[in-house]
């Protein structure tokens, strides 16, 4: 791993700046992660890593990350794959739109640019999937070109750091903390000073309980100075939270399960489940029919599970139904045998049906 000549590029700074620059890079000489997408050049590899850990702790991306190296070592692989496989792989980190993104932009490089990602910000920017912070990742650690990443961790260094009580969700926020950070990166050491910034926020100054007691920003950090910490930063807009209820079906036929594909634009889109219905309420009205006449009180209730996504909870019921209650299938159900089951992509949330180890009834628990 190459080490920081600090003082070489921070002394290039405007004096305001260098104390900042000088001690996160002083702390990061001594906090390096050694992650293996940090040594390589290659954009494919910064690209994969990027868009694994949107929304995903390092930890659990690292794994990930590995497996589409070995599976799809060149963007050419991952370009000529059958869309199940890139699902399969990406099983389990949620956020499927990624998975479906990353091969779309996959097949554009590998068709369009020969195989080589576009080596301008902007040129990164225009592909599917790649927003600023990613463009500008891939810009500044594969071709160290001036830009400096915003992402949640570099929104809470900033803020706490310089005391910025603009919100950091709407636009005009955005615009000055973009234009702060533009003007700390050391030009000609982007991918150092973006690399310092992103760890510092998810080492040393996270979200809850940062490591102020500890801190070689003490000094310069207005929000430490003037007890701010916990108000820092601004976000203008509260969540609203939404809940969606799955009712999941398991027709079990010999040896076989009937499975379905979710092909409508919603979450999951691309990934298989059970045969559903989906309610506004924990329980569907006693006398809802399901396909053929078959009365939800008829069914069997065997588990249920909750998931946390970002936006949205997600509660799900599982049932079983014997398949000759069922008069007819529907068209869109696909007969597999249980034993090749673990060949398709499911959610999470269907992952814990099949792992379940006891029989649990959590809607009845009045658990909303
Ligand atoms: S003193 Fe606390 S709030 Fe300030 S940079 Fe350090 S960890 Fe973050």
């Amino acid at each position: 791993m190459k080490k920081w000549r600090l003082f070489t590029f921070t002394s290039m700074l405007p004096e305001s700046n260098y104390l900042f620059v000088h001690t996160l890079l002083s702390w990061h000489h001594e906090n390096d992660r050694q992650l293996p997408w940090k040594v390589s050049k290659d954009p494919y590899q910064i690209w994969l890593s990027e868009i694994i850990l949107q929304q995903t702790r390092v930890a659990q991306g690292l794994p990930y990350y590995e497996r589409f190296l070995q599976l799809f070592p060149t963007v050419f692989e991952l370009a000529a794959a059958d869309e199940s496989d890139v699902f399969k792989a990406w099983e389990g980190l949620g956020y499927y739109s990624r998975a479906r993104n990353l091969h779309h932009t996959a097949k554009e490089v590998a068709d369009i640019y020969s195989g080589e990602f576009p080596k301008t910000y902007e040129g990164l920017l225009s592909l599917k999937g790649i927003g600023p912070y990613t463009a500008a990742a891939i810009a500044s650690f594969a071709y160290e070109l001036p830009r400096a990443v915003l992402d949640g961790n570099v929104f809470r260094v900033l803020s706490r750091v310089f005391g910025i009580e603009q919100a950091i969700d709407l636009p005009e926020g955005k615009k000055s903390f973009q234009k702060l950070a533009g003007s700390l990166l050391p030009s000609e050491h982007a991918s150092q000073f973006n690399q310092a910034i992103m760890d510092f926020g998810a080492l040393q100054c996270v979200p809850q309980n940062p490591n102020c007691p500890d801190c070689n920003m003490q000094s310069i950090c207005m929000a430490y100075q003037t007890g701010r910490v916990k108000e820092l930063p601004v976000k203008a807009k509260r969540l609203v939270k939404q809940s969606r209820y799955f009712h999941f079906f398991e027709v079990i036929d010999g040896g076989h399960v009937w499975i379905e594909k979710r092909i409508a634009k919603d979450i999951w889109q691309g990934l298989y489940q059970y045969p559903h219905i989906e309610s506004t309420d924990p329980l569907p009205d006693a006398g809802s029919v399901l396909w053929t006449g078959i009365n939800y009180q008829d069914i069997i209730p065997v588990f249920s599970t909750k998931q946390q996504l970002t936006h949205r909870t997600i509660y799900a019921a599982f049932y079983r139904l014997a398949r000759t209650r069922l008069k007819e299938i529907p068209d869109s159900w696909i007969k597999v045998e249980l034993s090749r089951l673990q060949e398709y992509p499911f959610p999470r949330i269907i992952h814990d049906y099949m792992n379940r180890k006891e029989w649990l009834l959590l809607f009845n628990s009045g658990e909303k």
